[in-house]
C-alpha cells in the first residue's frame, strides 16, 4: 500500500489519509501506546476495491511500543 499500489486488487489508485491532510481531521485516529502518549494512525486507502491499511510512522512513537508492550512469542 505504501508504494501507491493496493495490497490486494493491484490498483495504484491508493491514498493517504493522515491529522493534518486534505482529509482534514476525520482521518485521525490514534492508538494509545501509554498513560500519557498516543501514536497517530496513519491510513492507506485503496480508491478501487475500498481495502485499508493503518500504519504508526513516527519511529519514536514505534520505539516506545517495542520498549512498553509485550511482544509476541
Ligand atoms: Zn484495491
Amino acid at each position: 500500500m505504501k508504494n501507491g499500489e493496493c495490497s490486494k486488487c493491484g490498483s495504484k489508485e491508493v491514498f493517504r489519509g493522515a491529522e493534518h491532510g486534505p482529509s482534514g481531521c476525520n482521518a485521525n485516529e490514534f492508538i494509545r501506546v501509554s498513560y500519557m502518549t498516543k501514536a497517530e494512525l496513519i491510513h492507506y486507502v485503496c480508491g478501487a476495491c475500498g481495502y485499508t491499511e493503518s500504519y504508526i510512522e513516527d519511529p519514536k512513537r514505534l520505539n516506545k511500543i517495542r520498549s512498553q508492550w509485550p511482544q509476541l512469542q
